[in-house]
C-alpha cells in the first residue's frame, strides 16, 4: 500500500528508486575501567584511531571530482581541522587517564559535552554545526570499534538502478563517496536547510528530503520511492498511476534543465534588447570554472572571510596574496574582491578581540567599521589585494559602508598603501576600481553621495533587508518578517539604482534576492542590470531575462511603487510573476 511521508525538502527535482538503507546508525559504546597499566596503551589506541580517520578524509577529499563546488572540500577541510582540534582531543585524552576509562566511552562523553554546548548556540547555523562534531567523532569511535566498513553500500551492479539513500545522517566525506556511484535521491531522519547534507547535495544536484523522523523505520530496504525535494514529499510503494505521474514530471524537469544549458554561451539580453550582466559569488578559486561552466560573465562578489575563519592565527600578507593572485587569474572577466566582513554572524577563532561582546553585534564593530578600527588588519588584506591586481581585472568592494566619510577614509587608505607598495618595488594594476556596497539603509539613502566617489554599487540585499526592516536575519523568531517585497526595501533598492543612473555609476547587487528567480521580473523593472548570484542560479535567471520585456516592467514598477495601498501595492507586484 502507497505510503505518503514529509520532511523537509532541502534540494530540489524529483528521484525515484529503491530503498538502499544506510548502515551505520547509533553506535552501542562499550565502557569498562581499564587497570593502571593499561592507561596509557588506551592513550596510543586512541591517538591511532585518530591519525586513521585523517588518513581517510584524506583519501576522499582526493577522490573529489575536478569542477565540483569549492564548498565540498571546504567541508572535508572543517572535518580534518577539527580531527586534530585539541578541544576534542586533549579532553579524550584526560578523560581516558582521570577516569581510567576506555578511549570509546571517553570521546563519547566529550562529544555528548561539545553537542550541548553547540546546541545552546543562538545561531541556527552554529547550532548546525554540531553535526561535525558527531560526524567526526563518529568517524572515529566507528574505527576504534573496527565497524568502519560497510558504511557506505558498495558500488551497484552495471545496469542497476540508482537508489535512493535512506539514513539517520549523512556525512559531507559519505555524501562524497555515494555522490560517485549515482544516487537517484537522499531521505535523512535529522537535520536542516543548513545541514552539510542539505548543502552538499543541492551543490550535487541530488534531490534530498531531511528531517523525515521515522524515514529508516516507515520504508522498506528495496521498496520504490518516490522523493519530490521540492516539497519535501516521499510516496512509498506508489501505484502505477502515481508513478506514472512523477515519472513524466522527472522528465520534464530533465528537459528543462538540457534546454536551460543551451542558455550557457548566450548573452543575457532581454525581448527589448536590454543587455544584462549576470555574475557569479564565489567563495574559492576552485569555484570560478564551476562559475563560468554555468554561464556567469564574471564574479560580482567574492567574500573573503573563509581565509579567516576555521584557524586561530590570522592569515598574513603572503598567504592572501598567494590565494587572491590564484582567484583573480582564475576568473575570466571581471572579479569584484570584498575586503574583510567580519563580526555580527561571521565570527572567527583568530584573535579574541573580535569576539562577539556587544549586545548587538548587527550594528556593533563589523566589516568596514572593524577594519578602519585595526589598521593592520586591514592594510595586511590590502597589500595582499592590491599586489594580486597584476593578475586579471580585478575591483575592490567595500562592505557595510554607512557614510561618505567612511567610504573616503578606506579609499585615502587603499591609496596610500598603493603608493607604500610601488615605493617597495611591488607591481600594482594602474587602476583598480573601489565600489561600495549598499547594505545600510543610510548608505542607500545618501547613494547619490556616494555615487560621486564609487567607481561602482553593489546592493547587499541580506544585509539592507535586516537594517531596513530591524530584524535580526539570523534570529528564527522573527524569521517571517523578513520580506523582500516590503516597499521601504524596494524603495531603497529604486533610489539606489536611480542614484547610479543619474551618475553614471553601474549599480550591481550581490545579495540573495538577485539570485531568486521569483524577483528577477521585479528587479528588471526597478532597473537593475547588474546580477550577481549563486552560479547555480544563472541560468534559470537568464531565462527569465531573455523572456522579459524591460520597457514594459519599468513602467509597472513605477506605478508599484506609487501605490498608495498596501493592497494596491501587493496586486500590482503579484503581476510581476507573470507579466
Ligand atoms: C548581503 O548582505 O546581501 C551580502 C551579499 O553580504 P553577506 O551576505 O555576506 O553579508
Ligand atoms: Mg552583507
Amino acid at each position: 500500500m502507497s505510503l505518503w511521508l514529509s520532511g523537509i525538502g532541502v534540494s530540489r527535482g524529483i528521484g525515484i528508486g529503491r530503498v538502499q538503507r544506510l548502515h551505520g546508525g547509533e553506535l552501542e559504546i562499550p565502557e569498562h575501567r581499564l587497570a593502571p597499566d593499561q592507561i596509557e596503551p588506551e592513550v596510543t589506541r586512541f591517538f591511532d584511531a585518530q591519525r586513521s580517520a585523517k588518513e581517510q578524509l584524506r583519501q576522499i577529499r582526493a577522490r573529489i571530482p575536478g569542477g565540483t563546488p569549492g564548498e565540498i572540500a571546504a567541508f572535508i577541510d572543517t572535518h580534518l581541522l577539527m580531527l586534530d582540534d585539541r578541544s576534542l582531543t586533549d579532553a579524550v585524552v584526560a578523560l581516558i587517564r582521570s577516569a581510567q576509562c576506555n578511549a570509546e566511552a571517553a570521546l563519547q562523553k566529550q562529544r555528548d559535552a561539545l553537542t550541548a554546548v553547540f546546541e545552546q548556540m543562538e545561531d541556527p547555523y552554529l547550532r548546525s554545526r554540531k553535526d561535525d562534531v558527531q560526524h567526526v567523532s563518529a568517524r572515529i569511535l566507528r574505527i576504534l570499534l573496527k565497524q568502519e566498513k560497510g558504511i557506505v553500500p558498495a558500488p551497484r551492479a552495471e545496469q542497476a538502478e540508482p537508489p535512493v539513500i535512506v539514513a539517520d545522517d549523512v556525512t559531507p566525506a559519505d555524501i562524497i563517496l555515494l555522490s560517485q556511484q549515482e544516487v537517484a535521491a537522499f531521505i535523512t531522519e535529522y537535520g536542516g536547510p543548513l545541514s552539510h547534507t542539505a548543502i552538499l547535495a543541492r551543490s550535487f544536484g541530488i534531490p534530498s528530503i531531511v528531517g523525515l523522523h521515522a524515514a529508516r523505520r516507515l520504508l522498506r530496504e528495496g521498496e520504490l520511492v518516490i522523493v519530490d525535494g521540492d516539497l519535501g514529499h516521499a510516496l512509498a510503494d506508489p501505484d502505477a498511476q502515481a508513478l506514472a505521474f512523477f515519472e513524466t514530471k522527472r522528465a520534464r524537469q530533465q528537459t528543462d534543465r538540457a534546454a536551460l544549458s543551451q542558455l550557457r554561451d548566450r548573452p543575457a539580453i532581454s525581448r527589448d534588447g536590454v543587455r544584462i550582466k549576470l555574475l557569479a559569488n564565489i567563495e574559492m578559486s576552485q569555484d570560478a570554472p564551476y562559475a563560468a561552466d554555468l554561464g556567469a560573465e564574471g564574479v560580482g562578489l567574492y567574500r573573503t572571510e573563509f581565509l579567516y575563519m576555521n584557524r586561530r592565527d590570522l592569515p598574513g600578507e603572503e598567504e592572501q596574496y598567494e590565494a587572491y593572485a590564484q582567484v583573480v587569474a582564475a576568473v575570466k572577466g571581471t572579479i569584484t574582491i570584498r575586503t574583510l566582513d567580519l563580526g555580527a554572524d561571521k565570527q572567527v577563532d583568530s584573535g579574541s578581540r573580535r569576539a562577539p561582546t556587544a549586545n548587538n553585534p548587527a550594528l556593533g564593530l563589523r566589516a568596514i567599521r572593524l577594519c578602519l578600527k585595526e589598521p593592520e588588519l586591514f592594510r595586511t588584506q590590502l597589500r595582499a589585494l592590491l599586489r594580486a591586481s597584476v593578475h586579471g581585472a580585478m575591483q575592490i568592494m567595500l562592505p557595510m559602508i554607512s557614510s561618505v566619510q567612511e567610504f573616503r577614509q578606506a579609499q585615502q587608505i587603499i591609496a596610500a598603501v598603493t603608493e607604500q607598495l610601488r615605493g617597495e618595488g611591488h607591481r600594482v594594476a594602474g587602476h583598480v576600481p573601489l565600489g561600495a556596497m549598499i547594505e545600510v539603509p543610510a548608505a542607500a539613502l545618501a547613494a547619490p553621495l556616494l555615487a560621486r566617489h564609487a567607481r561602482f554599487l553593489s546592493i547587499g540585499t541580506n544585509d539592507l533587508i535586516q537594517y531596513t526592516l530591524a530584524i535580526d536575519r539570523v534570529d528564527e523568531e522573527v524569521n517571517y518578517l523578513y520580506d523582500p517585497l516590503h516597499p521601504a526595501v524596494l524603495r531603497l533598492i529604486r533610489m539606489t539604482i536611480a542614484a547610479g543612473e543619474h551618475s553614471g555609476v553601474p549599480v550591481a547587487m550581490c545579495g540573495e534576492m538577485a539570485g531568486d528567480p521569483r524577483y528577477t521580473r521585479l528587479l528588471l523593472g526597478l532597473g537593475l542590470n547588474e546580477f550577481s548570484m549563486h552560479p547555480a542560479s544563472v541560468l534559470e535567471v537568464k531565462r527569465i531575462i531573455m523572456d522579459s520585456n524591460v520597457t514594459e516592467l519599468r513602467r509597472q514598477a513605477q506605478l508599484a511603487l506609487a501605490a498608495d495601498s498596501v493592497r494596491e501595492f501587493q496586486d500590482r507586484m503579484a503581476g510581476f510573476a507573470h507579466s
